[in-house]
Protein backbone atom coordinates (compact mmCIF):
# COMPACT_ATOMS: atom_id res chain seq x y z
CA UNK A 1 0.00 0.00 0.00
CA UNK A 2 1.48 3.42 -0.84
CA UNK A 3 1.38 6.18 1.64
CA UNK A 4 -0.76 9.29 1.15
CA UNK A 5 -0.28 13.02 2.18
CA UNK A 6 -3.02 13.43 5.75
CA UNK A 7 -5.45 16.02 3.70
CA UNK A 8 -8.21 17.29 6.09
CA UNK A 9 -11.22 18.36 4.49
CA UNK A 10 -15.15 18.53 5.21
CA UNK A 11 -15.25 14.75 5.46
CA UNK A 12 -12.29 14.16 7.62
CA UNK A 13 -12.97 11.77 11.03
CA UNK A 14 -11.68 13.07 14.01
CA UNK A 15 -10.01 10.63 16.69
CA UNK A 16 -7.99 10.86 19.88
CA UNK A 17 -7.15 11.23 23.19
CA UNK A 18 -8.25 12.35 26.64
CA UNK A 19 -6.01 12.77 29.10
CA UNK A 20 -3.74 14.51 31.47
CA UNK A 21 -0.56 15.12 30.68
CA UNK A 22 -0.35 14.25 27.17
CA UNK A 23 2.54 15.99 26.07
CA UNK A 24 4.69 12.90 25.72
CA UNK A 25 2.30 10.17 24.17
CA UNK A 26 3.15 8.26 21.03
CA UNK A 27 0.18 7.75 19.75
CA UNK A 28 -0.76 10.57 17.32
CA UNK A 29 2.45 9.16 15.58
CA UNK A 30 1.18 5.90 15.68
CA UNK A 31 -2.57 6.21 14.31
CA UNK A 32 -1.26 9.36 12.14
CA UNK A 33 1.22 7.11 10.24
CA UNK A 34 -1.54 4.00 10.05
CA UNK A 35 -4.27 6.29 8.76
CA UNK A 36 -2.02 7.97 6.34
CA UNK A 37 -0.54 4.48 5.29
CA UNK A 38 -4.43 3.37 4.26
CA UNK A 39 -5.55 6.38 2.76
CA UNK A 40 -8.16 6.77 5.04
CA UNK A 41 -9.23 11.00 5.73
CA UNK A 42 -8.62 10.14 9.49
CA UNK A 43 -6.95 12.19 12.24
CA UNK A 44 -5.88 11.70 15.95
CA UNK A 45 -5.18 14.88 17.69
CA UNK A 46 -4.35 14.74 21.59
CA UNK A 47 -6.46 17.07 23.97
CA UNK A 48 -5.43 17.57 27.78
CA UNK A 49 -8.60 17.18 29.50
CA UNK A 50 -8.22 17.94 33.49
CA UNK A 51 -10.14 15.79 35.74
CA UNK A 52 -12.78 18.46 36.04
CA UNK A 53 -13.56 18.34 32.62
CA UNK A 54 -14.13 14.70 31.89
CA UNK A 55 -17.47 14.86 31.59
CA UNK A 56 -17.83 18.17 28.79
CA UNK A 57 -15.18 16.42 26.83
CA UNK A 58 -17.52 13.34 26.42
CA UNK A 59 -20.33 15.62 25.36
CA UNK A 60 -18.30 17.40 22.92
CA UNK A 61 -17.83 13.86 21.21
CA UNK A 62 -21.19 13.42 20.47
CA UNK A 63 -21.69 17.39 20.28
CA UNK A 64 -18.42 17.81 17.49
CA UNK A 65 -19.30 14.14 16.10
CA UNK A 66 -15.57 12.42 17.29
CA UNK A 67 -15.91 8.94 15.32
CA UNK A 68 -13.73 8.23 18.77
CA UNK A 69 -11.39 8.81 21.18
CA UNK A 70 -8.82 6.89 23.48
CA UNK A 71 -8.80 7.44 27.04
CA UNK A 72 -5.98 7.84 29.53
CA UNK A 73 -4.87 8.41 32.75
CA UNK A 74 -6.74 9.94 34.98
CA UNK A 75 -9.73 9.11 33.16
CA UNK A 76 -10.31 4.91 32.41
CA UNK A 77 -12.26 4.56 35.37
CA UNK A 78 -14.27 7.88 35.86
CA UNK A 79 -15.08 7.97 32.10
CA UNK A 80 -17.79 4.74 31.89
CA UNK A 81 -20.60 6.77 33.66
CA UNK A 82 -20.66 9.13 30.49
CA UNK A 83 -20.95 5.93 28.06
CA UNK A 84 -24.22 4.49 26.85
CA UNK A 85 -22.55 0.77 26.21
CA UNK A 86 -19.45 -0.89 27.86
CA UNK A 87 -17.90 -4.05 26.76
CA UNK A 88 -17.89 -7.42 28.83
CA UNK A 89 -14.32 -7.34 28.66
CA UNK A 90 -13.73 -3.18 29.78
CA UNK A 91 -17.01 -3.61 32.67
CA UNK A 92 -14.54 -6.40 34.33
CA UNK A 93 -11.37 -4.33 34.00
CA UNK A 94 -13.77 -1.20 35.34
CA UNK A 95 -11.71 0.49 32.98
CA UNK A 96 -12.03 1.94 29.36
CA UNK A 97 -9.49 3.20 27.29
CA UNK A 98 -11.18 3.51 23.79
CA UNK A 99 -14.87 4.79 22.93
CA UNK A 100 -16.12 4.17 19.39
CA UNK A 101 -19.30 6.80 18.78
CA UNK A 102 -21.87 4.54 16.73
CA UNK A 103 -24.27 7.74 15.85
CA UNK A 104 -24.11 9.67 18.20
CA UNK A 105 -23.71 6.14 21.05
CA UNK A 106 -20.94 5.92 22.91
CA UNK A 107 -19.56 2.19 23.38
CA UNK A 108 -16.46 1.72 25.69
CA UNK A 109 -13.96 -0.54 25.34
CA UNK A 110 -10.47 -1.86 26.82
CA UNK A 111 -7.86 -2.80 24.32
CA UNK A 112 -4.92 -2.55 26.72
CA UNK A 113 -5.55 -6.58 27.64
CA UNK A 114 -6.50 -7.57 24.47
CA UNK A 115 -3.16 -5.64 23.36
CA UNK A 116 -1.15 -6.69 26.42
CA UNK A 117 -1.95 -10.73 25.19
CA UNK A 118 -0.72 -9.69 21.37
CA UNK A 119 2.28 -8.70 22.77
CA UNK A 120 3.26 -11.10 25.19
CA UNK A 121 1.64 -14.11 22.69
CA UNK A 122 4.84 -12.62 20.36
CA UNK A 123 7.42 -13.38 22.28
CA UNK A 124 6.16 -16.99 21.78
CA UNK A 125 4.54 -16.85 25.31
CA UNK A 126 2.01 -19.53 25.44
CA UNK A 127 -0.75 -18.17 28.47
CA UNK A 128 -2.95 -21.80 28.56
CA UNK A 129 -1.86 -23.51 32.29
CA UNK A 130 0.59 -21.16 33.19
CA UNK A 131 1.93 -19.12 36.33
CA UNK A 132 2.01 -15.55 36.37
CA UNK A 133 3.14 -13.01 39.22
CA UNK A 134 1.80 -9.46 38.17
CA UNK A 135 3.35 -6.57 40.47
CA UNK A 136 1.05 -3.58 41.24
CA UNK A 137 -2.87 -3.33 41.40
CA UNK A 138 -3.91 -0.33 39.26
CA UNK A 139 -5.59 0.30 36.04
CA UNK A 140 -3.26 -1.32 34.15
CA UNK A 141 -2.96 -4.83 36.44
CA UNK A 142 -6.76 -4.72 36.26
CA UNK A 143 -6.10 -5.42 32.29
CA UNK A 144 -3.32 -7.55 32.35
CA UNK A 145 -4.79 -9.95 35.27
CA UNK A 146 -8.31 -10.33 33.23
CA UNK A 147 -6.04 -10.76 30.12
CA UNK A 148 -4.30 -13.75 31.64
CA UNK A 149 -7.13 -15.00 33.44
CA UNK A 150 -9.36 -15.31 30.12
CA UNK A 151 -6.22 -16.74 27.92
CA UNK A 152 -6.19 -19.44 30.72
CA UNK A 153 -3.31 -19.20 32.93
CA UNK A 154 -3.40 -21.38 36.13
CA UNK A 155 -2.54 -19.32 39.06
CA UNK A 156 -2.25 -14.97 39.32
CA UNK A 157 -0.36 -14.14 42.58
CA UNK A 158 -0.81 -9.93 43.03
CA UNK A 159 1.89 -8.40 45.18
CA UNK A 160 0.42 -4.99 45.62
CA UNK A 161 2.16 -1.60 47.95
CA UNK A 162 -1.88 -1.30 49.19
CA UNK A 163 -2.47 -4.62 50.51
CA UNK A 164 -6.17 -3.94 50.50
CA UNK A 165 -6.22 -2.96 46.68
CA UNK A 166 -4.14 -6.27 45.50
CA UNK A 167 -6.76 -8.28 47.51
CA UNK A 168 -9.63 -6.70 46.11
CA UNK A 169 -8.48 -7.53 42.69
CA UNK A 170 -7.22 -11.11 43.47
CA UNK A 171 -10.81 -11.33 44.40
CA UNK A 172 -12.29 -10.53 41.62
CA UNK A 173 -10.42 -12.20 38.96
CA UNK A 174 -10.97 -15.32 40.66
CA UNK A 175 -14.83 -14.37 40.91
CA UNK A 176 -15.20 -13.48 37.50
CA UNK A 177 -12.84 -16.04 35.65
CA UNK A 178 -12.75 -19.27 37.89
CA UNK A 179 -8.89 -18.68 38.30
CA UNK A 180 -7.05 -19.23 41.15
CA UNK A 181 -5.56 -16.22 42.81
CA UNK A 182 -3.65 -14.67 45.39
CA UNK A 183 -2.69 -11.20 47.19
CA UNK A 184 1.23 -10.72 48.72
CA UNK A 185 2.61 -8.27 50.42
CA UNK A 186 4.26 -5.89 48.83
CA UNK A 187 7.39 -6.49 51.50
CA UNK A 188 8.18 -10.19 51.09
CA UNK A 189 8.46 -9.43 47.22
CA UNK A 190 12.62 -9.62 48.07
CA UNK A 191 12.25 -11.88 50.71
CA UNK A 192 10.13 -15.22 50.67
CA UNK A 193 7.87 -13.96 47.71
CA UNK A 194 11.34 -14.67 45.70
CA UNK A 195 9.93 -18.36 45.78
CA UNK A 196 6.75 -17.33 44.13
CA UNK A 197 8.32 -15.14 41.50
CA UNK A 198 10.76 -17.89 40.30
CA UNK A 199 7.99 -20.23 40.02
CA UNK A 200 6.15 -18.10 37.63
CA UNK A 201 6.29 -18.59 33.72
CA UNK A 202 5.53 -14.85 33.17
CA UNK A 203 6.42 -12.18 35.94
CA UNK A 204 4.67 -8.22 35.05
CA UNK A 205 5.60 -5.31 36.64
CA UNK A 206 2.45 -3.02 36.20
CA UNK A 207 3.82 -0.33 38.36
CA UNK A 208 4.85 3.39 37.57
CA UNK A 209 8.12 2.37 39.39
CA UNK A 210 11.08 3.07 37.09
CA UNK A 211 8.96 5.59 34.73
CA UNK A 212 10.66 8.60 33.63
CA UNK A 213 11.64 10.44 35.57
CA UNK A 214 12.10 7.94 37.80
CA UNK A 215 14.19 5.52 36.20
CA UNK A 216 16.02 4.30 39.24
CA UNK A 217 12.54 2.56 40.68
CA UNK A 218 12.05 -1.04 40.39
CA UNK A 219 10.03 -3.02 43.03
CA UNK A 220 12.97 -5.64 43.39
CA UNK A 221 16.33 -4.90 44.78
CA UNK A 222 17.87 -7.92 42.79
CA UNK A 223 17.86 -10.15 40.20
CA UNK A 224 16.90 -13.35 42.19
CA UNK A 225 13.88 -13.71 41.36
CA UNK A 226 14.51 -14.36 38.10
CA UNK A 227 15.80 -17.12 35.91
CA UNK A 228 16.54 -18.49 32.40
CA UNK A 229 12.64 -19.84 30.47
CA UNK A 230 10.83 -16.99 32.17
CA UNK A 231 9.16 -13.51 30.54
CA UNK A 232 9.57 -10.91 32.75
CA UNK A 233 7.25 -7.74 31.17
CA UNK A 234 7.72 -4.11 32.34
CA UNK A 235 4.58 -2.19 31.24
CA UNK A 236 6.86 1.16 31.16
CA UNK A 237 8.21 2.25 27.98
CA UNK A 238 9.95 5.33 28.81
CA UNK A 239 13.06 4.57 29.52
CA UNK A 240 12.96 1.08 27.38
CA UNK A 241 15.15 -0.62 29.43
CA UNK A 242 13.88 -0.20 33.26
CA UNK A 243 16.34 -1.50 35.65
CA UNK A 244 13.81 -4.31 36.32
CA UNK A 245 14.06 -5.45 33.06
CA UNK A 246 17.60 -5.12 33.52
CA UNK A 247 17.93 -7.50 36.65
CA UNK A 248 15.65 -10.20 34.42
CA UNK A 249 17.84 -10.10 31.49
CA UNK A 250 20.70 -10.46 34.02
CA UNK A 251 19.60 -13.49 35.39
CA UNK A 252 18.61 -15.09 32.00
CA UNK A 253 15.32 -14.26 31.82
CA UNK A 254 13.25 -13.48 28.35
CA UNK A 255 12.35 -9.53 28.21
CA UNK A 256 9.20 -7.06 27.12
CA UNK A 257 8.98 -3.65 27.61
CA UNK A 258 5.85 -1.82 26.64
CA UNK A 259 6.36 -0.72 23.37
CA UNK A 260 4.66 -3.68 22.37
CA UNK A 261 1.89 -3.72 24.21
CA UNK A 262 1.37 0.03 23.69
CA UNK A 263 1.27 -1.11 19.87
CA UNK A 264 -1.03 -3.85 19.77
CA UNK A 265 -3.55 -1.90 21.90
CA UNK A 266 -3.26 1.08 19.80
CA UNK A 267 -4.21 -1.35 16.66
CA UNK A 268 -7.50 -2.62 18.33
CA UNK A 269 -8.00 0.42 18.66
CA UNK A 270 -7.64 1.15 15.14
CA UNK A 271 -9.67 -1.60 14.33
CA UNK A 272 -12.55 -0.72 16.51
CA UNK A 273 -12.31 2.81 14.49
CA UNK A 274 -11.67 2.32 11.14
CA UNK A 275 -13.52 -1.14 10.57
CA UNK A 276 -9.92 -2.27 8.47
CA UNK A 277 -6.90 -4.38 9.89
CA UNK A 278 -4.29 -2.34 11.29
CA UNK A 279 -0.99 -1.94 9.14
CA UNK A 280 0.75 -3.17 12.14
CA UNK A 281 4.24 -2.55 10.45
CA UNK A 282 3.40 0.79 10.05
CA UNK A 283 2.41 1.26 13.81
CA UNK A 284 5.10 -0.40 14.86
CA UNK A 285 7.88 1.45 13.14
CA UNK A 286 5.99 4.74 14.26
CA UNK A 287 6.21 3.99 18.19
CA UNK A 288 9.32 2.50 18.09
CA UNK A 289 10.86 4.79 16.56
CA UNK A 290 9.54 7.75 18.25
CA UNK A 291 10.56 6.29 21.41
CA UNK A 292 13.45 7.26 23.71
CA UNK A 293 15.60 3.78 22.71
P1 LIG B 1 -2.39 3.37 38.36
O1 LIG B 1 -3.76 2.86 38.16
O2 LIG B 1 -2.17 4.71 38.96
O3 LIG B 1 -1.61 2.27 39.29
C1 LIG B 1 -0.31 2.52 39.74
C2 LIG B 1 0.27 1.27 40.39
O4 LIG B 1 1.62 1.56 40.77
C3 LIG B 1 -0.44 0.84 41.67
O5 LIG B 1 -0.34 -0.55 41.83
C4 LIG B 1 0.39 1.56 42.74
O6 LIG B 1 0.31 0.94 44.02
C5 LIG B 1 1.78 1.37 42.19
N1 LIG B 1 2.74 2.34 42.69
C6 LIG B 1 2.82 3.66 42.39
N2 LIG B 1 3.85 4.24 43.04
C7 LIG B 1 4.45 3.24 43.77
C8 LIG B 1 5.55 3.21 44.66
N3 LIG B 1 6.27 4.31 44.94
N4 LIG B 1 5.87 2.02 45.22
C9 LIG B 1 5.16 0.91 44.94
N5 LIG B 1 4.10 0.87 44.12
C10 LIG B 1 3.73 2.05 43.54
O7 LIG B 1 -1.57 3.40 36.99
P2 LIG B 1 -1.78 2.42 35.71
O8 LIG B 1 -2.73 3.05 34.77
O9 LIG B 1 -2.04 1.06 36.23
O10 LIG B 1 -0.34 2.52 35.02
C11 LIG B 1 0.77 1.86 35.60
C12 LIG B 1 1.95 1.82 34.63
O11 LIG B 1 1.61 1.05 33.47
C13 LIG B 1 2.38 3.19 34.10
O12 LIG B 1 3.79 3.21 34.07
C14 LIG B 1 1.81 3.23 32.70
O13 LIG B 1 2.56 4.05 31.83
C15 LIG B 1 1.92 1.77 32.30
N6 LIG B 1 0.97 1.39 31.22
C16 LIG B 1 1.50 0.98 30.04
C17 LIG B 1 0.65 0.60 29.00
C18 LIG B 1 1.24 0.14 27.69
O14 LIG B 1 0.52 0.09 26.70
N7 LIG B 1 2.48 -0.22 27.68
C19 LIG B 1 -0.74 0.62 29.19
C20 LIG B 1 -1.24 1.04 30.44
C21 LIG B 1 -0.35 1.42 31.45
P3 LIG B 1 -0.81 1.40 45.09
O15 LIG B 1 -2.07 0.64 44.77
O16 LIG B 1 -0.22 1.03 46.39
O17 LIG B 1 -0.97 2.91 44.93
Amino acid sequence: MSAVALTINGRTKLTGLFGDPVEHTLSPAMHNAAFTALGLNFVYVPFRVPKEALGSAVTAVRALGLAGVNVTVPHKEEVLPYLDHVSEEASLIGAVNTIVNENGQLKGYNTDARGFMRAVRETGFDAQGREAVVIGAGGAARAVCAALALAGVKRIAIFNRTYARGEALAAEVAAATGVETEALLWEELGRSGTGVLRAAEIVVQTTTLGMHPDEEGCPLVSGEAFRPGQLAVDLIYNPPQTRFLRLAAAAGAATQNGLAMLLHQGAAAFELWTKCTAPLEVMRRAVFGNARL
